[in-house]
C-alpha cells in the first residue's frame, strides 16, 4: 500500500504548494500577511524568501533591507517594516491585494485598510 501513501502525500504536497503560491500581482507585504495567517511563522523570513523566489528573484538584497528594518522573520515584517497596514482589531478580516503594477517590484500595493476606529 505504499503507493497510496505516496500519492496522498504528493497530492497533499501539490495542495500545499498552490496554497502557498503568490497570486497574480500579489505585494510582498499581502502575501506575508496571508502566509502568516494562515500557516503562521516559523521565526524566519520564509514566506518573504517564497515570495521573491516566485515574484522578484532579481531582488536579491531583499531580505537585507527587511532586516535592516526590522524584520527578522515573516511577522516581524508586518509589524515592523509595515506596521501601517496592521488592523487595529486582529479580527479584521484580510482584504484582498490591491495588485502591484510591476511584476518583480517589492514594493506594497496600496491595499485600502479597514477603517480605523478613532473615538
Ligand atoms: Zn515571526
Ligand atoms: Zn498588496
Amino acid at each position: 500500500m505504499s503507493d497510496v501513501k505516496t500519492e496522498a502525500e504528493q497530492y497533499v504536497a501539490q495542495l500545499h504548494e498552490g496554497l502557498t503560491q503568490p497570486r497574480d500581482h500579489e505585494c510582498l507585504a499581502c502575501y506575508v500577511e496571508r502566509m502568516v495567517t494562515e500557516f503562521g511563522c516559523d521565526n524566519k523570513l520564509r514566506w518573504a524568501r517564497r515570495w521573491r523566489g516566485m515574484c522578484a528573484p532579481r531582488a536579491v538584497a531583499l531580505e537585507r533591507r527587511l532586516e535592516d528594518r526590522g524584520g527578522f522573520c515573516d511577522c516581524e515584517v508586518l509589524y515592523n517594516v509595515y506596521p501601517e497596514r496592521l488592523p487595529e482589531d486582529a479580527h479584521t478580516p484580510l482584504l484582498p491585494c490591491a495588485g502591484v503594477g510591476r511584476r518583480g517590484s517589492t514594493k506594497p500595493c496600496a491595499k485600502p485598510l479597514p477603517p480605523r476606529c478613532d473615538w
